[in-house]
């Protein structure tokens, strides 16, 4: 069976390069579906609970939320960065709280203290799906995710991973030791 947690992300970015108006700075309300799929678990009656999966997910997605999203050689990006450096809120700022921890991979790197995410390619619907699904593919058993974002919108499917042992008592997803990171449950 199949569970999914719905994130709505705000950002701003633009497509450099790209012929038409979104070549100009402009912002969305995105909207993120993650789809987890597992058996259900005896017990628990539930696939992976919706409020885990949120906060799993959120730990990574809040980086992209009230973001700026830019492309690494966008000219744009060093613009910013000196005005914020010279207002001083670049490294952080004691308002800015809602941060993730920071991360890089291939396609992405995230600056919480500036909420700023530097990708490899344009910020696209289907770019943020490729972007999402590599920074969460260990943590979660995605076999779904779609993402909208103003009239565009994306969707991409993903083999189901293999089963994995879950809590009896909060369906949490058991660390390598047989460990609940929840409540402590030995297996
Ligand atoms: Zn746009
Ligand atoms: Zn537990």
């Amino acid at each position: 069976m199949r569970s999914f947690t719905t994130f709505e992300l705000q950002y701003a970015h633009r497509f450099y390069g790209f012929q038409g108006e979104a070549q100009y700075l402009h912002g969305h309300t995105g909207v993120l579906t993650l789809e987890v799929e597992d058996s259900v678990n005896e017990g628990v009656n539930m696939v992976f609970p919706c409020n885990e999966i949120k906060k799993t997910a959120w730990e990574v997605l809040q980086n992209f939320d009230h973001a700026l999203i830019l492309r690494e050689d966008d000219p744009i990006l060093p613009a910013i960065c000196k005005v914020y450096e010279e207002q001083g809120i670049k490294d952080g700022t004691p308002t800015n709280r809602q941060k993730g921890p920071a991360f890089q991979t291939e396609l992405a790197t995230a600056y919480p203290d500036c909420r700023l995410v530097v990708t490899k390619e344009t910020m696209t619907v289907e770019g943020m799906i490729r972007i999402v699904h590599d920074l969460l593919k260990d943590k979660l058993n995605i076999v779904k995710i779609t993402f909208t974002s103003g009239v565009n919108g994306a969707t991409e499917e993903y083999a189901p991973g293999k089963e994995t042992d879950r809590c009896p008592l909060c369906g949490v997803r058991l660390d390598e030791n047989g460990v609940c990171p929840k409540c402590g449950y030995r297996k």
